[in-house]
């Protein structure tokens, strides 16, 4: 039976050749990236600042407070990491979500081991930016995360009216940008739980930290974050 299965996988590759997550070339049948990428693709090591996602030694906010308890995530983002994010999000190569989903999954167990988590959530969309990308890629992500690690997957959040994309702002503009855009969806069941957000980059880190306030304002234990890239 298993065999008869190989072999339908491998008829199935021969029809629908595998591609590397990251940069979207052919690859061996039953891999997940190519060797390049997996050579060359910016993961995070080291010791990490919590606050930021990033290497104690790249750390440029000196500890800053959040609303959110920690920051964790696989990659930065620059190189194989970003245009295996472009290829998942302009794309809809579904192979990238899962690859993004697996390691990320990795990276909560070692970082947030000691936490037990009550639900994932994620960063919500208005209608219309729904709408507009066909689904929100976020859910998607988290609900890819949630199956990986065995936590249910709720939107806790709305997004109460469009805004301008963060990284398309200078710096001094995106807590204005985002301030008061988000609302608990559900304060009830929000209270006293301690919660993973999950988001795919992290480059300032306010959406993050506005959507951990909101659910802090609800009575939320804890929040902390997962995201796949850090800027
Ligand atoms: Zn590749
Ligand atoms: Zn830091």
């Amino acid at each position: 039976m298993k065999k008869k299965r190989r072999e339908l996988d491998r008829a199935r590759a021969v029809v629908y050749p595998d591609r590397c997550a990251l940069c979207g070339n052919l690859i061996p049948y039953a891999t997940e990236i190519c060797p390049d990428c997996r050579r060359n693709a910016p993961i995070i090591r080291g010791k990490r600042c919590f606050a930021c996602g990033l290497p104690q030694d790249d750390c440029r906010c000196k500890g800053h407070a959040n609303f959110y308890a920690a920051v964790t995530a696989p990659f930065f983002y620059r190189g194989v990491a970003r245009q295996g994010i472009g290829l998942w999000k302009f794309r809809k190569a579904e192979h990238s979500v899962i690859f993004f989903a697996h390691a990320l999954a990795s990276c909560i167990l070692d970082d947030f081991s000691s936490v037990s988590f009550d639900v994932i959530t994620f960063i919500p969309q208005t209608d219309r930016e729904r709408a507009f990308r066909g689904y929100n890629q976020g859910e998607r992500l988290a609900r890819a995360v949630g199956e990986r690690l065995k936590i249910d997957v709720k939107p806790l959040l709305v997004k109460l009216y469009e805004t301008q994309r963060q990284h398309t702002l200078p710096w001094y503009r995106r807590s204005g940008n985002i301030f008061g855009v988000f609302e608990c969806a559900d304060c009830a069941f929000v209270a006293g739980k301690t919660i993973l957000l999950i988001d795919d980059i992290k480059t300032s880190g306010r959406t993050l930290n506005e959507c951990a306030k909101m659910l802090h304002l609800a009575d939320a234990a804890a929040v902390y974050c997962a995201v796949i890239a850090v800027a």
